[in-house]
């Protein structure tokens, strides 16, 4: 398996129709996990976003990751409600300004871009990690990327550094109490269960690493 795929728009939109396709296969199981600490419609928000997404990479050709992300960001704001809507576009829109008109994201600009992604979502929800949210998946992943981008790795390596932490870190909500967000609302009747939006997030990192090829 090639370790040097280049990080440039046909990675981005990969990287989306396979968020598109992991979010389609698991609708059923991420609603499954909001049912039991939320209102159940997460997997059916994302999925109701990111296949349309897809239409819109179908009918626009971005022509730099940046674009992409930023039709991403406009695309599941408009059409996911409730937290993880605004949460997810920003994420996108703030991983696009950081990466500007690059065509090729080398490992420091990708490991900034999750970075920025990850400060997005902290502002917009004021979550830290141990809060029982996506942050728990975005924080380990952002700090992995950047421990492999500072150890010199290909972006490829970089990406599946940060999907296996992001893994780590979605298991790692379940012992948690929730502080934000629905789940919250719960009290200690949430431990033992696993974030939803922690765990579509670490599905949606995989996707980036898949589509570099860094793993299979
Ligand atoms: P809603 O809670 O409005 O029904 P979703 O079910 O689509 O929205 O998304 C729920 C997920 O959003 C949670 O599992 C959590 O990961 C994330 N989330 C909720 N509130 C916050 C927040 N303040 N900060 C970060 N993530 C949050
Ligand atoms: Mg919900």
């Amino acid at each position: 398996m090639s370790n040097t795929t280049a990080l440039d728009v046909a990675w981005a939109i990969d990287w989306l129709r396979r968020s598109a396709a992991v979010v389609a296969e698991n609708r059923v199981l991420l609603s499954e996990l909001d049912r039991a600490i939320g209102d159940g419609d997460h997997g059916e928000n994302l999925d109701r976003g990111f296949s349309a997404v897809v239409e819109k990479l179908d009918a626009e050709l971005p022509t730099t990751p940046g674009a992409a992300f930023k039709l991403a960001a406009m695309t599941l704001m408009s059409k996911v409600g409730g937290a993880a809507g605004p949460l997810y576009g920003t994420a996108y829109l703030r991983a696009a300004t950081a990466v500007g008109d690059a065509p090729v994201l080398d490992s420091a600009t990708l490991a900034a871009a999750l970075a920025a992604a990850r400060d997005g979502v902290a502002a917009r929800g004021k979550a830290e990690v141990g809060d029982k949210t996506m942050i728990d998946t975005w924080t380990p992943a952002v700090d992995a990327a950047a421990n492999a981008a500072a150890d010199g790795a290909e972006p490829a390596a970089v990406l599946a550094a940060a999907a296996s932490a992001a893994e780590a870190g979605a298991v790692s909500t379940d012992p948690l109490v929730a502080h934000k967000g629905r789940a919250s609302y719960l009290g200690e009747r949430a431990i033992g269960h696993r974030d939803p939006g922690a765990v579509s997030s670490a599905m949606i990192l995989r996707a980036a690493a898949l589509a570099a090829g860094g793993e299979s």
